[in-house]
């Protein structure tokens, strides 16, 4: 069922040229003072940028002289739009986005009623292997710098608060790292985003550490050090699987760390955090969605700080697994509340632009290259408790 090997260590090749966003503020201060500036203009620069400016002609406080000096020095453009696609009535938009040397990465932008979330990449493919993702079957191309991770949200924020989301001007609230990628994977880059995401403005996007949400296959090493890091941001476990014999097919990293292993690692984050974990849970007819199995993961999870996110499985190309069918996954839900575990079943949006999870497949030829952009997984978790017969849930 795993053709691919797992793949931990990124090619080097085609990282991006140095950016602003992936230099600490000193860092950023002492490249300005290189260019013969003064630092202060480092602020200045993060100023434009975390508002989405990147026309050095609109940063007027800049000197003209030196606007393309320092742009080109310290802002380069990374991430050209090759598409964007809307759906849901205009609510859901996903960015199909190049970097410079021609790979392909994708964000979701959905906007709700109470919120707007952004679903970005932190990896240009995936090293996992996931057999039902997309993503994961593809392989991986490289990691995306900090700045690559960071531009996906930065623009996304500008586009909410230009109004390009049906509803007028809104502002951008939570960031879910659930597109293209294993952000554990490639954490040093994401523990930067992180920063830039939490950072107040000017100098970061000013989101909330309960609005950001990290989801991994479950690096447990990553995990713990993630713990450490004293940052109480949502992590998201993709379990898919109570028992490492289904685990270790789905979710290929299990044959290193197993189910009990990964969930020790989420609980001692829930504890150091005091932060519920999410464990995701795609469901897949006849493969995991039996009532034996919901059970199990009842009996797992019940007592821990953790609530599930069960997710009908969105079908990727030639793949010969489907969603369970609605009676299956009421049964699901209702024995793991019985279990006394909180579960939701996710909202999808992007269904129809192949923008939910797994679903895109979409080659593009750029640059006379042949590049890859797979499904970003386009969801998140519902955070108000849904009843019994939550298909009201699935859009
Ligand atoms: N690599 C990270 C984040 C990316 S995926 C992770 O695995 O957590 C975000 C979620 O979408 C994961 O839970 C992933 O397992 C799930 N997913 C991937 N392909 C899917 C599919 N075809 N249907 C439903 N969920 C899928």
């Amino acid at each position: 069922m795993t053709a691919l090997p797992l793949v931990f260590d990124a090619p080097r090749r085609g990282m991006p040229p140095r950016h602003l966003a992936d230099l600490t503020r000193e860092e950023a201060r002492a490249a300005v003072s290189e260019l013969g500036q003064p630092a202060f203009r480092a602020d200045q620069l993060a100023r434009h940028f975390y508002r989405g400016v990147t026309d050095p002609a609109q940063m007027t406080d800049v000197p003209a002289a030196v606007r393309e000096t320092l742009t080109e020095a310290l802002l380069p453009g990374l991430l050209t739009v090759v598409r964007h696609q809307t759906a849901d009535d205009g609510r859901t938009r996903k960015t199909l986005w190049r970097l410079h040397d021609g790979a392909l990465v994708e964000s979701v932008l959905m906007r709700y009623p109470d919120r707007a979330t952004v679903c970005i990449s932190s990896q240009a493919g995936c090293g996992m292997a996931c057999p039902f993702c997309a993503t994961g079957q593809q392989g991986l191309t490289r990691n995306l710098s900090a700045a690559e991770i960071i531009g996906q949200a930065v623009a996304a924020s500008a586009a909410m608060a230009n109004g390009e989301l049906d509803g007028g001007p809104g502002r951008l609230s939570n960031v879910v790292f659930m597109g293209m990628g294993e952000p554990l994977a490639n954490y040093a880059r994401v523990r930067k985003t992180l920063d830039a995401l939490l950072t107040p403005a000017p100098h970061g996007l000013g989101l909330s550490q309960r609005s950001v949400t990290v989801s991994t296959v479950g690096l447990v090493p990553a995990i713990r050090k993630l713990t450490e890091e004293g940052r109480n941001v949502t992590l998201a476990v993709s379990l898919h699987a109570p028992d490492d014999e289904l685990r270790n097919t789905l979710v290929p990293i299990n044959t290193r760390w197993k189910v009990g292993e990964v969930v020790e690692a989420a609980d001692a984050y829930a504890k150091k955090t005091g932060r519920r974990y999410s464990i995701e849970y795609a469901l897949i007819r006849d493969v995991n969605d039996q009532p034996f199995r919901a059970d199990l993961l009842g009996k797992l999870l019940a007592g821990r700080l953790a609530h599930v996110n069960l997710i009908p499985l969105n079908p990727t190309p030639g793949s010969k697994w489907d969603a369970s069918p609605l009676p299956a996954q009421r049964e699901f839900v209702a024995r793991l509340r019985a279990a006394g575990v909180p579960t939701t079943v996710r909202d999808t949006r992007g269904q129809d632009i192949d923008g939910a999870c797994g679903q895109l497949a979409a080659a593009d030829q750029v640059d006379g290259m042949p590049s890859v952009a797979l499904a970003a997984p386009s969801m998140e978790p519902v955070e108000a408790p849904v009843p019994l017969g939550a298909e009201a849930d699935q859009e």
